[in-house]
């Protein structure tokens, strides 16, 4: 088996791996990245904030040929709404996409099943198995493989256990739409993709229902199907397959995700709750920072422990905020609150609010770690209630002189809050008036 050495050895190719993999490479690294294809087909929702943050990732091939938006009717709590949109993304041609632009953007990619993945005492090794068995080493690992990377010892704060079950139904070529509905037992997705192909996915508590044989899954979820609301405009003179597709999709967070020679990205971090319909959004947002942290630990021994901390810290507070805001919205269900799958995710993972209320004058200027271009460092950031790790810049422009200088001056009314910060800070009147503005939101300026 042939050996190949690089800096950085990425698992996986979703989204949180080629984003770091184009990241790290952009700073001079050398990226070796092992995938194998996803063994399922599956559509996704994306929004449109998604397809800002793959450009911004420079994954704009994974962009082409994808649908418009498209309308998604959201029933709940016996009410239906129909002022969302999302994109349909095909997984299948997504992940696809992504590995011919890591292909076409100079990263060594080997497809194939990472398996017995070694830690040294200079790296790692990783053994590739694939059409070209490959034996890699590295300085660096990434682990990218999504929720089906290994815990390795690592502890997980596991939320209610929850099992989608995706049924594949064949029908006539229409315009894509989708909908989310709720039922007593779980919830369902479904959507239709521009090929006529149906997806109709339920998801479920498995530890409180009882979910059949493979066999039967098919029958069960016809049955399942035809009691929701929604699903008539989806089978419509459609044929149900014979496929079922189980996914594990419990919400997941890692206690440890980084060390010094290893990081966890996306959902090999954290993964939460498909309902959120956030998951590349949050696979993407831990990737865009993981080349600071991955070059701040390789090259800045002083800064290690600081750089950790800011991963684990950012992790933890973004699973907890969307843990809690994924709660709330199971709450706005009322119907079955004495079903134990609305009742045990009504009060999980805890009682504290998702967002703290914003209280006038109740903030901070404090040291933080922040990301600045390639090295996580300290600077002086705005601490309030709901941004307990801080807030550095807004749109480029540092918040700690602007609240400096408004504290100065108490009590400013907008406008002349605004002319201040164009004189004392030389902003222009556009960049003054946003912050300002979003100040106001956060009820830190009257
Ligand atoms: C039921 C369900 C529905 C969802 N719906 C949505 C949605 O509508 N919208 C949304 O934004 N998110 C959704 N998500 C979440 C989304 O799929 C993930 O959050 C996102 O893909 C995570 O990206 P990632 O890069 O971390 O991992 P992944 O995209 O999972 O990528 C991991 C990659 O690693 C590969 N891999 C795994 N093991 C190995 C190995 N041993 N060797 C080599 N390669 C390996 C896999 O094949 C895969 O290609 C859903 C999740 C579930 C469970």
């Amino acid at each position: 088996m042939k050996s190949h050495y690089f800096d950085i050895i990425v698992l996986g190719g979703g989204p949180a791996a080629a984003a770091t993999a184009l990241g790290m490479q952009r700073l001079g690294y050398s990226v070796g990245l092992v995938t194998q294809p996803r063994p399922f087909a599956a559509l996704e929702g994306i929004s449109q904030r998604v397809i800002e943050g793959l450009k911004g990732a420079g994954l704009e091939g994974s962009l082409e040929g994808l649908p418009p938006e498209s309308p998604r009717q959201v029933s709940w709590n016996g009410q239906t709404n129909a002022a969302n949109y999302e994109t349909l993304v095909d997984r299948t041609r997504f992940d696809r996409a992504i590995v011919n632009q890591l292909r076409s953007a100079g990263v060594a990619v080997y497809p194939g099943r990472a398996e017995a993945v070694t830690e040294k005492l200079d790296g790692w090794s990783v053994v590739c198995k694939g059409v070209a068995p490959a034996f890699l080493s590295g300085r660096f690992l990434v682990e990218a493989r999504g929720r089906s990377a290994p815990a390795s010892g690592i502890e997980r704060f596991k939320g209610p256990d929850t099992l989608s079950l995706l049924h594949y139904w064949h029908g006539p070529v229409c315009q894509p739409f989708s909908a989310v509905e709720s039922f007593e037992d779980g919830w369902a997705w479904m959507a239709v993709g521009g090929n006529g192909c149906r997806y109709l996915q339920l998801t479920l508590d498995n530890k409180q229902t009882p979910i059949p044989a493979k066999r039967d899954l098919p029958r069960f979820c016809v049955s399942k199907i035809l009691g929701l609301e929604q699903s008539a405009r989806f089978i419509e003179n459609s044929t149900p397959t014979d496929q079922v597709h189980a996914r594990t999709s419990a919400s997941v967070l890692h206690e440890q995700v980084v060390g010094e020679r290893w990081i966890r990205i996306g959902d090999a971090a954290m993964a939460v709750d498909p309902l959120s319909g956030n998951g590349i959004f949050q696979a993407l947002s831990s990737a865009l920072v993981a080349p600071a942290v991955i070059n701040t630990l390789l090259v800045d021994p002083q800064a290690v422990v600081m750089a950790k901390r800011f991963y684990q810290q950012r992790t933890q507070q973004l699973f907890y905020r969307f843990a809690r805001i994924g709660r709330d919205f199971y709450q706005m269900e009322s119907r079955w609150q004495d079903r134990d799958f609305w009742r045990t995710r009504a009060i999980w993972p805890d009682r504290q609010q998702a967002h703290a209320d914003p209280q006038p004058g109740c903030w901070q200027i404090e040291p933080h770690p922040v990301v600045d271009r390639d090295r996580i460092r300290v600077a002086d950031v705005l601490v309030t209630p709901d941004q307990p790790l801080g807030v550095w810049r807004l749109q480029g422009i540092e918040l700690a002189p602007v609240m400096r200088v408004l504290a100065d001056h108490p009590q400013p009314s907008l406008k002349d809050a605004s002319v201040r910060l164009e004189n004392l800070l030389g902003l222009d009147r556009q960049q003054a008036v946003q912050v300002c503005r979003w100040l106001h939101t956060q009820r830190l300026l009257s």
